[in-house]
C-alpha cells in the first residue's frame, strides 16, 4: 500500500519546524520515528501534504537529570529509554514499559514523543507516564508550556497538543526514595501492542505501610486512565500480598473495555487484574529493596 503523495521537509531546528508548522497549518504532520504515521498514512487514514521531519533536530535526544526530574528528549528512541542507566535506577518501571514495545525495528525507530503525541489506546508509554505524574514541555512560535499528564492524554489519539505546537521534553518526576515503579502488561502476540497494562508508583512508609499510590490502567476503554479504586483500596494499607491481591481485584471497577477479536470485554476486565497485581508487587519489591 502507498501513502497518497506529500512534501518533505527535514527542518534543522525547533525554531524551523514551528515556521513551517505555521506556514503550512493543517496540511503538515510533524514527523518523528514514522511508525505510527507513515502506517497511517499508507492506510489513508492520514494525508497530510507535507511531513516536517524532526530527526535531524540536535537537542532533542538523550536523557538527562534535571532539577528534581528526568528529562528526557522528544525524539529519544525506545531502545534509549530501554537502556538508559538513569532511567533504569530512578524509574524502572519506565524502561520495563520501552522494553516491552512492538519489536527490535519499533524500539530502534519509534520515539517516546511520537507515542505520547499519537496517544494509541494500545501504546505502552501513555499508561506508565501518567502513573509517573510525568510533564510535556510543548513549545509554540510563542513560548512554551509544559502540561501534566492528567491533562495532555485527553482521550484516545487526542491530546493537548495544539496543531501549532512540537513536544520537545517528558519530564518524570524523581520519585522519592521508598517509592518503586513498575509496570506490566499483556501484549497482543502479533504486534505486541497493549491489550491491557498497569503502570505503578508506590510510596512505601518505613512502617511497611503505602503512603501513596499511582495505579494507571491501559487497554481497558479510551486512553490511559487511573484505577481510583485499587489506589483507594491500597491506600494506608500494610502492603501485603494479601491486600495487594484484594486491591488489584478491583482494578476494572468502572471501566467498559471493548471486546475484540482477540479478547472479550469480560477477559480483559479480568485480567486487568492480574497485570496490575503483578506490577503492584514489584514496585512494592523495588521500593523496598
Ligand atoms: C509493528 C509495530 C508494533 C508496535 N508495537 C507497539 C507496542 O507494543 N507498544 C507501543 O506503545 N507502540 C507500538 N508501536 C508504535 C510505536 O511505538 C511508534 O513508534 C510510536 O507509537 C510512534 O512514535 P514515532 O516516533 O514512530 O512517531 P510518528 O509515527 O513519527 O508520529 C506519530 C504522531 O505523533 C506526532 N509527533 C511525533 N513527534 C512529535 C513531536 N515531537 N511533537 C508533536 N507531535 C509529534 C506525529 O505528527 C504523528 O501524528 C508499534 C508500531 C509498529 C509499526
Amino acid at each position: 500500500m502507498f501513502p497518497a503523495h506529500f512534501g518533505y521537509c527535514a527542518a534543522r531546528s525547533v525554531e524551523e519546524a514551528l515556521a513551517l508548522l505555521t506556514k503550512y497549518g493543517d496540511d503538515a504532520k510533524l514527523l518523528a520515528g514514522g511508525h505510527s504515521l507513515i502506517p497511517a498514512m499508507k492506510l489513508r487514514l492520514a494525508t497530510p501534504k507535507y511531513l516536517i521531519d524532526l530527526s535531524r533536530v540536535p537537542g532533542l535526544r538523550g536523557v538527562r537529570v534535571d532539577g528534581d526530574s528526568l528529562a528526557i528528549g522528544a525524539l529519544t528512541v525506545h531502545a534509549d529509554v530501554a537502556s538508559s542507566d538513569l532511567v533504569r535506577q530512578h524509574v524502572p518501571g519506565l524502561a520495563e514499559a520501552a522494553l516491552l514495545i512492538g519489536d527490535i525495528q519499533v524500539r530502534n525507530r519509534g520515539t517516546i514523543g511520537g507515542s505520547v503525541a499519537h496517544n494509541d489506546p494500545a501504546a505502552d508509554f501513555p499508561v506508565i507516564l501518567l502513573a509517573l505524574n510525568a510533564a510535556f514541555v510543548l513549545v509554540s512560535p510563542s513560548g512554551s508550556r509544559t502540561v501534566a499528564a492528567a491533562d495532555f492524554f485527553v482521550d484516545f489519539f487526542t491530546t493537548a497538543l495544539a496543531a501549532h505546537e512540537v513536544l520537545t521534553e517528558i519530564r518524570v518526576p524523581l520519585p522519592a526514595p521508598g517509592a518503586g515503579t513498575a509496570y506490566a502488561k499483556l501484549g497482543h502476540p502479533a504486534s505486541g501492542y497493549v491489550v491491557v497494562s498497569t503502570g505503578v508508583l508506590i510510596q512505601r512508609q518505613s512502617s511497611g505501610q503505602c503512603a501513596s499510590a499511582r495505579i494507571a490502567i491501559g487497554g481497558l476503554g479510551g486512553g490511559p486512565r487511573r484505577a481510583a479504586a485499587t489506589e483507594a483500596a491500597l491506600q494506608g494499607q500494610a502492603l501485603t500480598p494479601e491486600v495487594i491481591a484484594a486491591a488489584a481485584t478491583r482494578t476494572a471497577e468502572g471501566t467498559e473495555p471493548d471486546g475484540d477479536a482477540y479478547a472479550s470485554a469480560a477477559y480483559k476486565r479480568h485480567v486487568a487484574g492480574v497485570y496490575a497485581r503483578q506490577a503492584i508487587a514489584e514496585a512494592v519489591r523495588r521500593a523496598v529493596g
